[in-house]
């Protein structure tokens, strides 16, 4: 089966809800045994937040399940879990594989509060974080030590968008027994084969593509087998739990995401090629394009790409950045992104392991659903205004 009809199918049984085609809201805490019996066999399965049978609300309802079982169908993994948001699942799928004394490698292009929690509470529990150059493919063998438990891997960085060789930094970190763990949010379960490009466990703020309407905080993580007891043991510990009408949006939002990011990956690839070619623009960030550092990686490993990249504007325009953004009508000023809707953010990416080596004047673009002349259009007239003003 291909995928654009898995997405239709995936976690879809109509016979169970009175023919009904969606997997209805169900809204529950308590859930009735109706004898000793039924209790001790729901018991015993609690644990398994991906069985079929309802035990109590934190531990699942038939809208999370269908959820969790389209999103491990479609990723080709084995089993997912849901979360209140994108960076509650990145967190919990570091802390199922890292404790006290033990050592995690995290790219520097990794998203914001993924990086803050390594400084605060990690550090607070004995985790040692360190950022390492996403572009350093093979040659991370040189800093992993006795006790790194995870590699952590994003590509394209959400702010910066540098690829990662994942299946080099994957060899490396399975021979010395560290998991991988991936933000595969950019690319979606159709863009990137996580687990055939050999991630153990991939992350999802399903608050973007996934629920893909600009309504929903959501995140998934999916494991493969050999990771599962340890992710469901994290998550069932920490108590994370995602609400079903959360659930219900991001299947509803999950059934239409194929064509929504052909459509926003080819008009945002359009888009990036235009910008390269402005004599306004330092550099465009997307590994669509051909001299982009990560291009042939991108070409190589993904099927496709998204809707968001970046540019930097030259650096003798870097203060016409405000006036830039505040031109623009149709890319609303708002942070996220994988909604229908065009976004813009400036970015000014912090780094520890590397330079950031384009001017302080990034800006994010997030390519929506509209019609992709309008946008070049709106991005032409802010570049007359500060072409005008400077
Ligand atoms: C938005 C985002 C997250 C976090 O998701 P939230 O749902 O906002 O918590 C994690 N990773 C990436 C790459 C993101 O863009």
């Amino acid at each position: 089966m291909k995928n654009d009809t898995r997405i239709v199918h995936a976690g879809r049984n109509p016979e169970d809800f009175k023919g009904a085609v969606n997997v209805p809201v169900y809204r529950t805490s308590t859930v009735i045994s109706q004898n000793m019996d039924e209790w001790d066999r729901k018991h015993k399965a609690q644990a398994g937040n991906n069985e079929p049978d309802l035990f109590y609300g934190r531990h699942g309802t038939p809208t999370s399940k269908a959820l969790q079982q389209a999103m491990a169908e479609l990723e080709g993994g084995y089993r997912s879990f849901v979360y209140p948001s994108g960076v509650s699942a990145c967190v919990t799928a570091i802390m199922a594989f890292a404790g006290q004394g033990d050592h995690v490698l995290v790219p520097d292009s990794v998203y914001g509060p993924v990086r803050r929690i390594s400084g605060t509470m990690f550090k607070r529990f004995g985790i040692e974080t360190e950022f390492y150059d996403p572009q350093i493919g093979a040659d991370i063998e040189a800093l992993v030590k006795p006790n790194t438990r995870v590699v952590y891997v994003e590509a394209p960085g959400s702010l910066t968008f540098e690829m990662q060789d994942i299946p080099a930094i994957a060899e490396v970190a399975h021979r010395h027994d560290a998991v991988v763990v991936m933000d595969n949010t950019w690319a979606t379960p159709l863009l990137f084969r996580a687990f055939e490009h050999g991630v153990d466990v991939s992350v999802h703020a399903a608050t973007k593509y996934v629920t893909g309407h600009s309504d929903t905080m959501l995140g998934i993580v999916t494991t493969n087998e050999a990771c599962y007891e340890r992710l469901k043991a994290a998550t069932l510990d920490l108590g994370q739990t995602a609400s079903p009408d959360d659930c219900y949006l991001a299947l509803r939002g999950l059934r239409t995401m194929g064509i929504r990011l052909a459509r926003q990956g080819q008009a945002a690839g359009d888009l990036a090629a235009w910008l390269a070619s402005r004599p306004e623009v330092e550099k465009v960030m997307s590994p669509t394009l051909p001299d982009h550092a990560g291009h042939a990686i991108w070409k190589r490993d993904f099927l496709g790409a998204s809707g968001l990249f970046a540019f930097a504007l030259r650096p003798d325009l870097g203060h016409a950045r405000r006036q830039f953004i505040d031109a623009l009508k149709l890319f609303a000023l708002g942070g996220s992104w994988g909604g229908y809707e065009s976004l813009v953010m400036p970015i000014d990416p912090p780094r520890t392991a590397t330079r950031y080596p384009y001017s302080n004047a990034g800006i994010r673009l997030h390519v929506g659903l509209e019609d992709p002349d309008d946008l070049k259009n709106d991005l032409e007239q802010a570049f007359s205004l500060i072409n005008t003003r400077t």
